[in-house]
């Protein structure tokens, strides 16, 4: 322990791997108030506005999923600032995250207290020479650029929920990348089919990092490999490659692929090739094989 004394992050990361509480419990030891609507969100005092802004997001999706998957699912969004973001989570500030899965356990998902931190630096960084289609996109929603990094921020709740919507429903991990995939397929059915204005920001955001972004690491397999260490705007990359796959399906197939997915890879279904993956993809869906060339490229 002494080793890390002058590095706070270290310690949040030497203490986070023999904290055994559940997030939950994590953030109820934090000095936080909190609104109720089906989701729960705690809320650093001072926020209160943001929290009943994406407190009736979540439970409209929740209330959607319900509909359409017959799942009621309890979810709790916690809005913390970068002091206390290190007692409870080793991932950079604001880097969105979830972890809990079941009644013991309760499904956490933990965001920074508003439209700052690493994720939104990086995305108002971007390189601003984008295309000129993907800046008549961003001219078209109203907002500046810096509101559009913000809300994506925002709207990484709902990818958060789609990790448990689709553990919920039953759909297996055969790879880490094709559970980030589904996590924004889940998130991006969702606004599709009830906010389309959403939707439009999400997806100018995966364009814009597509566009303005070079990753250094590029294949599947560094992606299952180092996961999030791949860094923060490499991290990001990687999920708008995924977007360009998830968004395109659904506005195509909607429920009926979440559906397929449960069939071709049941919980429990274990790890598999990524090359496995896509074969059974692509058998599936024919299409994969030629998006999964973003992953192969020199
Ligand atoms: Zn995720």
């Amino acid at each position: 322990m002494a080793f890390f004394i002058f590095s706070t992050t270290a310690i949040a990361q030497e203490t986070g791997q023999r904290d055994n509480r559940t997030m939950l419990a994590k953030v109820q030891s934090l000095d936080l108030e909190s609104v109720r609507e089906g989701v729960v969100v705690h809320y650093k005092p001072g926020y209160k506005e943001r929290a009943e802004k994406l407190g009736p997001l979540l439970n409209d999706a929740i209330q959607f999923f319900k509909k359409e998957l017959g799942i009621t699912q309890q979810f709790h969004l916690a809005l913390v600032d970068s002091l206390d973001w290190i007692q409870i989570s080793s991932s950079p500030y604001g880097l969105p995250h979830v972890s809990g899965m079941n009644d013991e356990d309760p499904p956490v998902a933990v965001l920074p207290v508003s439209g700052e931190g690493t994720v939104y630096d990086f995305m108002v960084s971007l390189d601003n020479n984008f295309s000129k289609n993907l800046r008549q996109r961003i001219q078209n929603t109203g907002y500046s650029w810096e509101e559009i990094s913000g809300t994506m921020v925002d709207l990484v709740s709902l990818h958060e929920l789609g990790h448990v919507y689709k553990n919920a429903y039953g759909i297996g991990e055969p790879a880490l990348w094709f559970n980030e995939f589904m996590a924004n397929y889940f998130s991006y059915l969702y606004m599709f089919q009830q906010r389309p204005e959403l939707a439009e920001i999400w997806d100018i955001t995966g364009h814009a990092i597509q566009e303005g972004f070079e990753p250094q690491y590029h294949t599947l397999e560094d992606f299952e490999k180092r996961y999030v260490k791949v860094g923060v705007g490499n991290y990001a990359w990687y999920q708008s490659a995924f977007e360009m796959k998830a968004n395109p399906l659904v506005e195509k197939y909607g429920l009926s692929f979440v559906k397929r997915m449960k069939e071709v890879f049941p919980n429990g279904v274990g790890k598999i090739a990524s090359e496995k993956v896509l074969e059974e993809l692509e058998t599936n869906y024919p299409g994969f094989q030629e998006w999964a060339q973003v992953f192969k490229r020199q």
